[in-house]
Order: structure tokens, then sequence, then C-alpha cells
């Protein structure tokens, strides 16, 4: 088995090492090169400074098979990317007369003195290498040789960056895969042992574990082993997970898979989510065949008017409790004429806690024709995780009533 090649990203910017932008370019490109087969042995970023930016390319071109570098190729006098790279190569920046006529139209319409010359110099491209042409926007791209393998150039904007970030992987894409199992209702721990246990013996396939509110992703990565290795490794982790593993779909998506499998049509009924729950439904393609529609109950009125939830419950329970749960997801079933129901309602906080109910009490319902039954947790977390959770909480919840009946 070969040793997976080194790879490193480079993102330039001011706005990111002064935290006014995310950093998503870094995320976006470490993953496409490692599912290409790269090992990405280190991710640098630095404001728009020439020679710091220099510094860094001329270290890593000398001994990574591949350098993605990207932000600093547009036309502003802090775009420096180009004349970092070429001090760092050694190599001369020339003219591209087939850039140049691509991008005279879009100089033309600059009245500003001197913001035409600054528009052309992004047709300056180093000595031997491959343009990489736009396809949104005006920022090319360019793949120039390097002591170690190959520097990539690519422009900042996301949207631009991505399809020429393709373009170069595509050969080292071809034949290598990975496969992303989610799992849900256990916490990453216990999911990272069975899927290590059931790795036991398999070579060539790398095992990574991605956790976000709600639930808990088995990334699978073939490291030298194959599509084969690797299509056995994710069958003997699904097998040992069981029910609690959907596969390479959405936590969502399998809701509305389950559902469109058995004829089950689904509604929600949403108080401190505010929507969450149907936003992330409605966000899976086709999910029209399965879900029928939501209520965002956020008031006790809402409650009592939208969803039928008897007045005397509130006043007795309070709004955050199983019975409300319980009678909130009721009203959706049949209201909403659903064959299943899920609901929820908790407190997001910062405020409205009490010692016997704090912040990031959640009570979610499940109802159908046959029964209605609720339960409880608390969500560690600031409004934001609280809110998430609860909305992926609820999705489990529907998901094994569905899964049980
Ligand atoms: P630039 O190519 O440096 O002119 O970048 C243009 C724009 O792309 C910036 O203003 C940012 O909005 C965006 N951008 C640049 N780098 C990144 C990055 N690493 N992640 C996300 N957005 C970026
Ligand atoms: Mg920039």
């Amino acid at each position: 088995m070969s040793e997976a090649p080194d790879a490193a990203v480079v993102t330039v910017g001011t706005e990111l090492v002064t935290g006014l932008r995310q950093d998503t370019n870094a995320t976006e490109v470490c993953a496409a090169l490692t599912a290409a087969g790269f090992r990405v042995r280190e991710v640098v970023t630095t404001g728009d400074d020439p020679d710091s930016l220099e510094r860094t390319l001329a270290r890593l071109a000398a001994d990574c098979a591949m350098v993605v570098v990207t932000g600093g190729l547009g036309p502003t006098h802090d775009d420096v990317t180009r004349e970092a790279a070429a001090a760092a190569l050694g190599l001369g920046l020339i003219r591209d007369r087939e850039l140049v006529a691509l991008l005279e139209p879009v100089a033309a319409r600059h009245s500003e003195p001197g913001a035409a010359h600054q528009v052309l110099r992004q047709a300056d491209v180093l000595q031997g290498a491959r343009v990489l042409r736009p396809t949104s926007g005006t920022a090319p791209g360019q793949v120039v040789s390097t002591p170690g393998g190959s520097m990539a150039l690519l422009p900042g904007p996301p949207a631009e960056m991505r399809g020429m970030l393709a373009e170069i992987l595509a050969p080292a894409w071809e034949g290598r895969r990975s496969v992303s199992l989610g799992v849900g209702g256990m916490p990453e721990t216990d999911v990272g042992v069975v899927a290590q246990d059931a790795l036991s013996g398999v070579e060539g396939v790398r095992l990574s574990l991605l956790a976000s509110p709600g639930d808990v992703r088995v990334v699978l990565s073939d490291a030298g082993g194959g599509v084969q290795a690797l299509e056995h490794a994710a069958d003997a982790v699904r097998r040992a997970l069981g029910d609690a593993c959907y596969g390479e779909l959405s936590l969502a998506g399998s809701v509305l898979a389950i559902a469109s499998e058995r004829g089950l049509r689904i509604a929600v009924a949403e108080s401190c989510t505010g929507g969450l729950v149907a936003a992330a439904l409605t966000d899976v393609p086709g999910s029209s065949q399965a879900f029928v529609g939501g209520v965002v109950a956020y008031s006790d009125e809402a409650k009592i008017r939208l969803l039928g939830v008897p007045a005397e419950l509130i006043a007795t329970h309070g709004a955050v409790s199983g019975p409300v749960a319980e009678a909130m997801a009721a009203g959706a079933l049949e209201r909403l004429r659903a064959d299943v129901a899920v609901a929820l309602t908790g407190i997001a906080g910062p405020g409205g806690g009490s010692a016997d109910k704090p912040v990031g009490l959640v009570w979610s319902a499940v109802a159908d024709a046959g029964a209605t039954s609720s339960s409880s947790r608390v969500v560690h977390g600031d409004r934001h995780r609280v809110r998430e959770r609860a909305a992926a909480g609820a999705l489990h919840l529907i998901r094994s009533r569905m899964l049980s009946g």
C-alpha cells in the first residue's frame, strides 16, 4: 500500500486572520484533498502580507506534493498571491494574452483611472503555469510545478474556488471514494468503539468521526484499500451499528425515506425550534412525498388555537411539559391529517429557566393513531445548540417510532 502524498492548504486574506470572515475554503479544500487521497499535513492562514506568504509558500513547495492556495488573486492592491508565489518559486510573471482578452471588457467597465490597470493584473501568470479559466467571477486560477509537486492558486470567493478545485483534483478523485454513515442516538465515543471493532481486520480504510449537534457521522475513506475494501468496511460498520445507523442519508433524509417506504405522512409541531424540524425535512429534495407540514406554535395562545392544546393543561403543567408536548403532537396529527406527528417544546435560553425547569429542558412527543408518548432531556449549551439538538432529537424520536411501528 503506497503512502498518501502530502498536501498543504494556504488560505490568504486579512479578513480571515482578523475573524471578520469564516475560513470555509480551508475546510472545503481539506475535505476535497482528503477525498482525493492526499494527506493534508498543514493548513496555514495568512493575512494579505506578501513576505509572510512568500516564506510559507517557499517552505511548503519544497516538499508537499500539492499546495492549494486560495485568496489574494483579485484585482485590488491587497491581492498579492501571484507576486508572493512568483518570488517563492523563483519564477517570473508573464501577462497571458488570452486572459488579457478575457479581462479587457471587464477593465473597460471601470471609469476610475488606474482601475483598468488593476483588473489586468489578474492576467499575470507564473512562468510555465497552466491557467484555470474563471467559470464565474473574473479571477483566473493557475497551477504550476514546484520542487515537491504542484501548487494551485485559486480565487478566494468560495463559488469561484470550488469549480477550479474540482478541475485540478478530478484525476486524483477517479476510483477513490469516501463513505459517510450517519448514526443517531449514540454518544460519539460509543460510535467510535463500535466502528473500530467492526473495522478490525479491514486494511486500507481510514476511519474518522464527525460529531455535530444531534448526530455523529462515521467517515470511511479509501486509504489504499480501494473501493472494495471501502464497501466491505461500510457494510461491517452498518451491521455493527444496526438501526442506529442511517447510512449515507442525513437524519432528516432517513426519516423521510422510512416514511415514504411505509406510506406514512409526517407532521410536526414546534415551539422553541421555530421551524428547524420542518426546515430540515423540507431541505431534502422530494420531501413532499411524506411531509405534510408543520405548525410553529410559539406562544401559549398559538398552542391553544392552532393545535387545540387545552388551556388547563398549560395552566396546570406549564408550556414546557410532557402533557403539553403530547397534546401538541396529537393536535398536529389530527389537524394536519398525518399518520405520525412529532412535537417539541423547550426552554432555549438564555433566560426563562427555573430550578425545576432549567434552560435546555426540552420535552418531545410523538403521536400516531395507536399511541402518544413523550420524553424529556436537558441539553447543555447556548440557545443555538439547544435548538439544534432539540430539532435533531425530534427527528430521532419520530424515526424510532416509525421503525418500531
Ligand atoms: P480574494 O480572492 O482574496 O479577493 O477574496 C475575495 C473574497 O472571497 C473575500 O473578500 C472573502 O469574502 C472570500 N474569501 C476569501 N478567502 C476565503 C476563505 N478562505 N473562506 C471563505 N471565504 C473567503
Ligand atoms: Mg483577499
